[in-house]
């Protein structure tokens, strides 16, 4: 199996056996109960996986659906939100920051952050538009994983002076922000929509459709990024500088560890 971006060593799709494995095995419903626990929305969080979209890797019985956003909002427990997971064997998952009463309306949503490699000028592999031209625009390396990591601690130590509750999660690629301070849960779009210009204008390379809410999926902390392979990581700020995505076993999965699961 041959990926079709450029990435950093060792960062491949995962195969379909993999995914599974992975969230047999390694995916802990305990970490998922942590997370939410200082969420502010208590027990309505609604989950989401994509199974394909991006892999092209798929059980046949899902072809029709590999690249839909399929809403996981019927469970009874973390349990058996896994097991669902695992009946998709997504290559990615997801969850909704938006908040919902039982009418199912919005009545507030999580602040978050998100930093991506492809968004940074690379020395070797130049801007965004170059590597869209190549058909990588989802392509990243090294370098820029370095320089998106240096942009995520400058970013937690701007928004440090108006947060105090922030969480940072390695997101597989790039970085996620999150924001559980009770207030700006209630924010309105304008209110973050100016948030985000500002950041933007003191060079930040945030992407705003995520901080203003129009894209309201963020990845699911300690879920497997299948187009990297890679555990979506919570991580202490203060552990940020010294954290390498390429060899940090904390977000390796296992079976990257096997030798045997390797294939050309
Ligand atoms: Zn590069």
């Amino acid at each position: 199996m041959r990926s079709r971006y450029n990435l950093p060593k060792g960062m491949r799709y995962s195969t379909l056996k993999e995914r599974k494995e992975f969230y047999q095995k390694e995916f802990n419903t305990e970490k998922l109960r942590e997370w939410f626990q200082n969420w502010n929305g208590n027990s309505t969080v609604k989950f989401a996986v994509i199974i394909g979209r991006h892999t092209r890797i798929f059980p046949r019985k899902y072809r029709e659906d590999a690249s839909t956003t399929i809403i996981i909002d019927e469970y009874n427990d973390f349990e058996d939100v896994k097991k669902q997971i695992l009946e998709f064997v997504p290559e990615s998952a997801y969850y909704d920051r938006n908040v919902y009463n039982e009418k199912q309306r919005i009545v507030s949503q999580e602040l978050a952050f998100d930093l991506d490699p492809e968004n940074l000028i690379c020395p070797i592999h130049g801007t965004l538009a170059d590597k869209m031209k190549r058909h990588q625009g989802l392509a990243f390396c090294e370098l820029e994983l370095g320089m998106v990591k240096e942009e995520a601690i400058k970013l937690h130590e701007e928004l440090k002076k108006q947060f105090s509750q922030m969480r940072v999660v390695y997101s597989g690629r790039g970085f996620h922000i999150h924001v559980f301070d009770k207030e700006p849960f209630t924010w309105s779009y304008r209110k973050k929509q100016t948030l985000a210009k500002g950041l933007k204008k003191k060079g930040f390379l945030i992407d705003e459709w995520v901080t203003t809410g129009g894209m309201r999926l963020i990845r699911l902390p300690n879920s497997l990024h299948g187009m990297v392979s890679r555990i979506v990581l919570p991580i202490n700020v203060d552990e940020l500088a010294r954290f390498d995505p390429v060899k940090d076993q904390r977000c390796i999965p296992r079976f990257l560890a096997k030798p045997t699961s390797f294939s050309s």
